[in-house]
């Protein structure tokens, strides 16, 4: 029986784990490299070896209300995206709030998990930790691995013929902090994720000028959406997700592309996708067709040679000076302290059970949780992922599972992000039936099925029901438009609206009144 489950990492996934196996009755403990919480969304100004590193700047790409934790809404005065202090802020409060602290033990290294020798009756785990140069061994039931995916950069110089010969500055994204070292000097952003698309906006106030090379282009998004609401409030609704699942994919991808390429057209910026019919993760940017457009930003195709203070690209014969170049070329990830023959990491990827589970052990008590790149906030989904562990470690099997094996990390999350959280949702016996809702309380059903998914329904029913969790939905918008409602000017009337109503109004009469005749 599991009781003492060692939990690695103290991030949004090392957190809301630690919160789950309370939750379950299990003794958790959480060993963190650094002396702090937050992992990635903590800023410091030196980048440290094996943790994430964030530039000053980093604003949250999904919004507070669809970044949060099932049962612990943002608060409402915070803004709609969060600068990663507020997110931090945000996980301190969460700690605060349900005692996690106390279980975390700060300034230790994870250096070896092993199985113990009679793991295929126990299933237990010898771990091996550091700390302050002492190295102790312990035996745990369980492990929760909670380390993220941004720590490693990948910096593939073997792919830049000439970079040898280069006379400025190059680097990886992760150790770029303030846009000073752009300033006055020719910059390529080699990559078009989110990192690099927010340097190459930052170095544009700066520098003389700046490129992005790009093979695959990406659909940019506007955090900005339909009316100034946020993107994932209006995307990610479960109305949204029956409409996208049950077309057909050449029609979903049309239909992607039509709506992204509302906000303008992604052809004639340089930047649509080479191959359209591979779900990948977008940009979400606000600023960079208006860089494009006023010239402060170039995009420009796969580099083909580097040369001593210039560079060339692919299909042009054009030398291009360069004085500095950003690798904004992601990350690649490992899992140092665990066998091969437990998770096998190849070409960026890892074949987990449920993006979770390593298929093959005899025990499954073992777990990764949020190697996963969700078209949606992560909060959520390593939360319904911790939930689901910490029941299956705890003995609650249910025999409803069905197979999904996913390569996880490189590629966004192959199902639907929705999809995926509700089937471990209806595996812990926590997914919302809108059909009972309807029957029930059909105003909550309506906000449930056509209004943003947001975690806290995940908290309706089931175990772990929280009762606050209508309220947070029936409120959530509220607390969306507050931040940003400074200013209330009383609305002036709607003339064409009272007048409409007063046409409807005398129609009505008019009808009754001939009915009568
Ligand atoms: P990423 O999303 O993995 O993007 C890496 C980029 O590098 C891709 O565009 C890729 O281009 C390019 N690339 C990789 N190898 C290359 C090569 N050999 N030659 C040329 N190009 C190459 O990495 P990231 O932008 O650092 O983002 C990492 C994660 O952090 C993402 O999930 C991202 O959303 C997240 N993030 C979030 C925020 C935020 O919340 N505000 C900010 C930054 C990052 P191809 O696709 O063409 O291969």
């Amino acid at each position: 029986m599991v009781k003492r489950v060692a939990i690695i990492g103290a991030g949004v996934s090392g957190l809301t784990s630690i919160k789950c196996c309370l939750d379950e009755g299990l003794e958790p403990t959480c060993f963190e490299r650094s002396d702090d919480i937050g992992g990635l969304w903590r800023f410091t100004e030196h980048v440290e070896d094996g943790r994430p590193s964030l530039y000053k700047s980093v604003v949250s790409n999904t919004c507070k209300e669809m970044s949060a934790f099932t049962d612990f809404p943002y608060p409402e005065d915070f803004p709609v995206f969060l600068s990663n202090s507020q997110v931090l802020e945000y996980l301190r409060m969460y700690a605060k709030h349900f005692g996690l602290l106390k279980h975390i033990q700060f300034k230790t290294t994870v250096i070896s998990v092993r199985k113990c020798p009679d793991f295929s009756a126990t299933g237990q785990w010898a771990i091996v930790t550091e700390s302050n140069g002492k190295q102790e061994s312990s035996v745990f039931d369980a492990v929760m691995v909670c380390i993220g995916y941004l720590s490693d950069p990948s910096l593939p110089l073997e792919s830049f013929p000439g970079i040898e010969t280069f006379q400025g500055e190059y680097f990886h994204s992760r150790y770029y902090k303030h846009p000073d070292v752009f300033e006055g000097k020719k910059v390529l952003v080699i990559g078009m994720g989110n990192s690099g698309v927010d340097i190459a906006i930052e170095a544009s106030r700066v520098a003389k000028k700046v490129m992005i090379s790009t093979g695959r282009g990406a659909w940019v998004i506007s955090r900005v959406f339909d009316n100034g609401y946020p993107w994932d409030m209006v995307f990610l609704t479960r109305f949204m997700n029956v409409i996208r699942n049950s077309l057909p994919g050449p029609i979903t991808t049309w239909l992607v592309a039509h709506r992204t390429s509302q906000w303008f057209d992604h052809a004639n910026y340089g930047l649509i996708p080479k191959d359209r019919d591979v779900i990948r993760e977008p940009v979400l940017n606000d600023d960079l067709p208006g860089c494009i457009i006023t010239g402060k930003i170039t995009i420009k195709p796969s580099l083909k040679e580097i040369k001593e203070n210039s560079v060339m690209f692919q299909n042009s014969p054009t030398e291009e000076p360069v004085d500095v170049i950003v690798f904004a070329t992601g990350y690649k990830f490992s899992f140092p302290f665990l066998e091969e023959s437990v998770v096998k990491v190849e070409k960026k990827q890892a074949s987990l059970y449920k993006y979770i589970f390593p298929p093959h052990l005899e025990k499954p008590t073992l777990a990764v949780v949020g190697l996963i790149k969700p078209f949606g906030a992560v909060m959520p989904v390593v939360e319904i992922q911790a939930r689901w562990v910490t029941r299956i470690f705890n003995g609650r099997w249910s025999r409803k599972v069905s197979m999904m094996f996913g390569l996880s990390y490189d590629e966004i999350l192959k199902t639907d992000c929705l999809v995926y959280i509700d089937e471990l949702a209806s595996l812990i016996g926590t997914k919302p039936s809108v059909l009972a809702l309807l029957f029930k309380d059909p105003i909550l059903a309506m906000k449930v099925f056509f209004g943003p998914c947001t975690a806290y329904q995940y908290r309706l029913t089931g175990p772990g029901k929280w009762d606050g969790a209508r309220n947070a939905i029936l409120t959530q918008w509220e607390r969306t438009v507050k931040p940003t409602r400074t200013r209330v000017v009383e609305e002036p009337p709607n003339f064409c609206f009272n007048l409409l109503k007063l046409i409807g109004l005398f129609a009505l009469f008019a009808a009754i009144f001939l009915g009568f005749k």
